[in-house]
């Protein structure tokens, strides 16, 4: 593929060519920044890993250059962050054993803007379509992070772009910076991520830029995970050690809902939620 940033990667772990790599893939995950996979798509990760029909693709808009640094980082300049951010992700996917890795190298401002992130979400539509997996993953519009949530919207825009016949069959939205804990019952989605552990801490690990200023993403996604799956009262995930919320938000997304309708449809069930235990205890 042509990309449109010069630092734009496409990474493939096993050095099959692009041609194969990309029609291969089943699950697709779009991400904001190298360690959002990780942090919220081990299911899929997980699912994929070793076998032969089912691959995993990962796609990371920005390119690393405003990532937080300390410690033995502290003095790196933008250009040697995005670097070390780079192979870092390249790292993941070897680690994973992903389809394809790719790292379109946006600036977040760039993302973060409806107008100046046309040509971003054009070419995120093309990688979609490439790609054409069975399901795609991406950030939740209720994240708050403001390059997740605006990672969310291209996300949601590329696939209005393709046609019909082109979409994924499911679309699932993910946590990060904000859990999904909070939606009701009967809209979660319980990714099981208990499968391998140690590929877990594995792919969490290999962000040693991003851990070493003391922020643990590694300890904290995983317990996340732990605790989803303990505090999720339901016979159907009790055989669940570990998972990942998530939002399949397919047909709110095809019938033309907007990312405000979409998420604050679940908030409402949230407040109605709240609303009716209150009333009937009180
Ligand atoms: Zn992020």
């Amino acid at each position: 593929m042509e990309f449109y940033n010069e630092n734009a990667v496409l990474y493939i772990p096993d050095g099959a060519s692009e041609s194969e790599a990309l029609p291969r893939t089943t699950d697709l995950c779009v991400a904001a920044h190298q360690d959002d996979i990780e942090i919220m798509a081990f299911a899929p990760i997980v699912k994929c890993f070793g076998r032969s029909d089912r691959w995993f693709t990962g796609v990371v808009l920005t390119d690393g250059g405003g990532s937080p640094r300390t410690g033995p980082y502290a003095d790196y300049t933008d250009g040697q962050m995005k670097k070390v951010r780079i192979e870092e992700q390249k790292k993941a996917a070897d680690t994973g054993k992903y389809s394809a890795q790719f790292m379109l190298g946006y600036e977040s401002s760039c993302i973060k803007s409806a107008d100046k992130s046309r040509k971003a979400v054009d070419e995120l539509a093309a990688v979609i379509e490439a790609c054409s997996p069975d399901i795609l993953y991406m950030h939740n519009f209720a994240d708050k992070h403001d390059t997740h949530t605006a990672a969310a919207l291209r996300c949601a825009e590329a696939v209005m772009r393709l046609p019909e016949n082109k979409r994924p069959r499911k679309i699932y939205s993910l946590e990060v910076w904000r859990g999904l804990d909070w939606l009701c019952d009967s809209d979660k989605v319980c990714l099981d991520t208990s499968e391998k552990p140690e590929l877990a801490r594995a792919l969490l690990n290999v962000y040693e830029s991003q851990i070493a200023g003391g922020k643990r993403y590694d300890s904290a996604a995983i317990g996340r995970r732990l605790a989803n799956a303990t505090f999720y009262a339901s016979h159907d995930t009790d055989r669940l050690e570990s998972c990942s919320y998530a939002a399949d938000i397919t047909d709110e997304i095809y019938g033309g809902s907007s990312p405000e309708d979409i998420i604050c449809g679940y908030i409402k069930h949230f407040e109605e939620d709240v609303r009716s235990r209150i009333g009937r205890l009180s």
